[in-house]
């Protein structure tokens, strides 16, 4: 066991024998190969079931909204930004929150090395390599190869709110070109982006794993479910997939954190986070504003100027 690992489990101990938090929010093994799943841990004795490695996918933050009382949450750089986003906006009090700050090295893209293995049967994560025994072909990756795609730009790997942090740091990697991704897409044709929106959009059977997995998308109804207006009917064609991811996306905007998590809980592969990084970027450009950077900066979209971009706003 890692040194990581036993300061987590050490701290939730402590923390649930002094009565300074009703439950723990963390990571435990999950039942399949490669997965972490969320775990509530809501005494001192269950606290050896916390874990921590690249298996640990799951924005947290998603789960802090949902869980009444006192928490204490584990938290990588983009759920800490989540959280953040989610005390502006009121659905998170901080006095209930006790934030266990971990720095991330990333997180593995399972679908990655599903591609070449075929479901994965066995797995074993040791020194930045993963040996994989899977049903088609038995493998081994190099942890770097098959780290998610949001993680291999994420800017903000290290807690940016913590009340203790474990471990050590990890260094933050320079960009050569901000939203190289982004910048890509915008500079196909309007067919090429056309042709490949429809491409992703004929993908989703609109299970809306995407949405469950957000941090920020907390509606009580989302409008997807809403039956008065009706937005959507139950059925599944490319037209109202597109309907129901334009709607997701522009709810996000200013507020999406670029964990990935939407991306990695989808089980068709549709390529989700090429509309929330346009977003992304449309909101940097417009508003310099990055989501859950900081607490004392104002969300983009809850702020009035007489310069606003958006001359609608602003009555002479
Ligand atoms: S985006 Fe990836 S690397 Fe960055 S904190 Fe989140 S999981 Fe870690
Ligand atoms: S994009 Fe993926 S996760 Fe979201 S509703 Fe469609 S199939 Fe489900
Ligand atoms: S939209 Fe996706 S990437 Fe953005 S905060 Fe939600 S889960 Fe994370």
């Amino acid at each position: 066991m890692n040194s990581i690992i036993s300061d987590i489990r050490e701290t939730a101990r402590q923390l649930l024998a002094d009565g300074k938090v009703d439950v723990v929010i963390g990571y435990e093994k999950g039942s399949l190969p490669l997965k972490a799943t969320p775990c509530f841990v809501r005494s001192p004795q269950d606290a050896d079931k916390l874990i921590w490695d690249e298996t640990c996918e799951n924005n947290l933050a998603a789960f802090a909204t949902k869980t009444a009382g006192k928490k204490a949450i584990v938290a990588k750089g983009c759920d800490s930004r989540a959280l953040v986003v989610l005390m502006q906006e009121n659905q998170l009090v901080k006095d209930d929150l006790y934030v266990i700050g971990v720095s991330c090295q990333g997180v593995i893209d399972k679908k990655k090395i599903e591609a070449e293995t075929g479901e994965i049967l066995e797995a074993i994560i040791a020194e930045g390599k993963l040996s994989v025994k899977g049903i088609a072909c038995d493998k081994e990756f190099n942890f770097i190869d098959v780290k998610d795609a949001t993680c291999q730009t994420c800017r903000y790997p290290n807690p940016v709110i913590e009340d203790i942090h474990i471990g050590g740091s990890v260094e933050v990697p320079q960009q050569t070109v901000a939203f190289a991704d982004v910048i890509e897409m915008e500079n196909r044709t309007d067919s090429e982006r056309q042709a490949y929106f429809q491409e992703q959009m004929k993908k989703c059977i609109r299970c809306y794993a995407c949405r469950n997995a957000c941090p920020m998308c907390y509606c009580s109804e989302c409008f997807v479910d809403c039956n008065s207006p009706k937005w959507l009917t139950g059925g599944v064609d490319r037209a109202e997939n597109l309907l129901f991811q334009a709607g997701r996306v522009l709810h996000l905007a200013g507020r999406c954190v670029d964990c990935g998590a939407c991306s990695r809980a989808c089980p068709q592969g549709v390529d989700i986070r090429a509309l929330n990084r346009k977003l992304t970027k449309d909101v940097s450009e417009m508003y310099h504003h990055e989501a859950g950077i900081s607490e004392e900066v104002k969300p983009a979209l809850n702020v009035y100027s007489a310069d606003d971009p958006e001359a609608f706003l602003v009555k002479e």
